[in-house]
């Protein structure tokens, strides 16, 4: 466990005071963004995300899998104050955070509490909805990602998760939480698919 904290999660070289990735890894991936990148989503909403997860970028797949493994928090508080740091919208006031969630600490939660801490405002679970619940549904409405409805806590209402691939579950979170007039979803990871 502590040499498994301790070695690069990108290269698994070894370095005393590592705790996610070396120096060079570290400004390696860092150097690749330039700023908070914006993509319209959805006609009321934008992603805001820092990194293109391309299919054939493996070395991007080997930091994301890094992520999901053991040691998130400290990485994320890394990404986390980077994209605050860069985002174009940062002074902005926003009410409440949410999240995804299957009822553990998983990395969306990581991911929600910091930027909960920079932000200054609470972050809460957005529970998906159980399976038999989503049986009862409408069929055309159960391939869409449903989660448990929600009273919203304001209006200025932030969705984060840690990859956003087609937006199935920010468009959800979307619907579940009223349609908020002012919303935006942060995420690290935009990954494209072929
Ligand atoms: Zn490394």
């Amino acid at each position: 466990m502590l040499s498994h904290m301790r070695s690069c999660a990108c290269c698994g070289r070894w370095f005393e005071p590592v705790d996610w990735l070396c120096t060079g890894c570290e400004s390696r991936l860092f150097r690749r963004i330039e700023k908070v990148q914006v993509k319209v989503i959805h006609p009321a909403y934008s992603l805001f995300y820092l990194w293109d997860w391309r299919p054939e970028d493996r070395n991007m797949k080997t930091i994301v899998e890094s992520l999901k493994g053991g040691r998130p928090r400290v990485a994320f508080a890394k990404i986390a104050t980077l994209f605050y740091f860069l985002h174009p919208q940062s002074p902005q006031r926003w009410d409440a955070i949410y999240y995804p969630s299957k009822g553990t600490k998983d990395h969306a939660y990581e991911w929600a509490q910091i930027l909960g801490q920079l932000i200054g405002c609470p972050s809460y679970p957005l529970r998906t909805m159980s399976r038999r619940k989503q049986a009862k549904l409408p069929k055309s409405e159960r391939q869409k990602i449903q989660f448990l409805p929600q009273a919203p806590k304001g209006q200025r209402l932030l969705f984060v998760d840690d990859i956003v691939t087609s937006g199935a579950t920010a468009r959800g979170a979307f619907e579940a939480l009223g349609q908020p007039k002012n919303f935006a979803v942060w995420a690290p990871f935009y990954r494209r698919l072929l």
